[in-house]
């Protein structure tokens, strides 16, 4: 009996790893779409070149993590430096695929989760970059979004009886969608009321269709609370650190979001009922 438990740790734990490694490998893939889908470049050809020297990037120099710190950060032909977003994301990726497991084990519900957690990355990092939240990730991220509450129900919300199980599911996250989105449409307006100034595009807007669709009301409203308070904090250590009176620093707004949909998709539930526990 015992032998066995050992061998289904060992088991999981081997299963662990495997996750983690498939992370790192997409969280490379991600670098690539990070650097080139707000450039409109192809995500396929031509392969991955250094932009300093345009020297083709060999096979054995693109391990993810380990070749960053074979080679000290430095291109291997100019010896230009590399940026460490790429090791950063390859590592986060593989982190999170791996918790990802841990959670759902081999469901379904992993496979979305994974593209759920691949293209919340993606978009946190182009927005840190670019400042802005592509289309070409947040219309798929949404439609697929609701594919997987389809096909992987989630009763968090609403339950109309004489509905199958999968059409509630979808109201849930056509509500989550609607929440998210509609919270963060009503905060523009508000302050563009309130300073006279455009915010931003309305890329967050239709990130949020795509994270609210996902994770369904309760855990989109976790998710857009912790994106407030952490971005709140932030503007105020910006204004404290760089000693501006006015807030009229740029934050890309999207990295708050996906950390905080991030964040959300792993502690939502927990986070709620420990929320809620103060008022039973
Ligand atoms: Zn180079």
């Amino acid at each position: 009996m015992i032998a066995e438990q050992i061998f289904v740790a060992a088991d999981g734990a081997l299963l662990i790893l495997f996750f983690a490694a498939f992370g790192a490998v997409i969280g490379s893939f991600l670098n690539v779409i990070i650097h080139r889908v707000p450039r409109g470049e192809s995500i396929v050809l031509p392969r991955s070149r250094c932009p300093q020297c345009g020297a083709a990037i060999r096979p054995q120099d693109n391990v993810p993590v380990l070749s960053y710190l074979v080679l000290g950060g430095r291109c291997r032909a100019c010896r230009a430096p590399i940026s460490a977003r790429y090791p950063l994301v390859e590592a986060l990726t593989a982190a999170l695929f791996a918790l990802a497991f841990a959670r759902a084990g081999l469901t379904l519900e992993l496979a979305f989760d994974l593209a759920f957690i691949a293209a919340v990355l993606a978009l946190i990092f182009i927005d840190a970059e670019h400042m802005l939240l592509p289309n070409a990730i947040t219309y798929p991220g949404f439609v697929v979004a609701l594919a997987a509450r389809v096909l992987v129900p989630r009763l968090d919300l609403v339950h109309l009886s004489g509905y199958p199980w999968w059409a509630n599911s979808l109201i849930g996250a056509l509500a989550g969608a609607a929440f998210g989105a509609g919270t963060l449409w009503l905060a523009r307006a508000a302050w563009r009321r309130l300073r006279g100034v455009e915010a931003m595009g309305l890329g967050d807007v239709k990130m949020m269709l795509m994270v609210g669709a996902y994770l369904g009301l309760p855990r989109t409203a976790v998710a857009m609370f912790l994106a407030f308070v952490i971005g709140a904090a932030t503007g105020v250590a910006i204004v404290f650190a760089r000693g501006e009176r006015d807030l009229q620093t740029m934050i890309p707004f999207g990295i708050f979001l996906g950390v905080g949909a991030t964040v959300a998709l792993f502690f939502g539930d927990a986070l709620l009922n420990w929320y809620l526990q103060f008022f039973v």
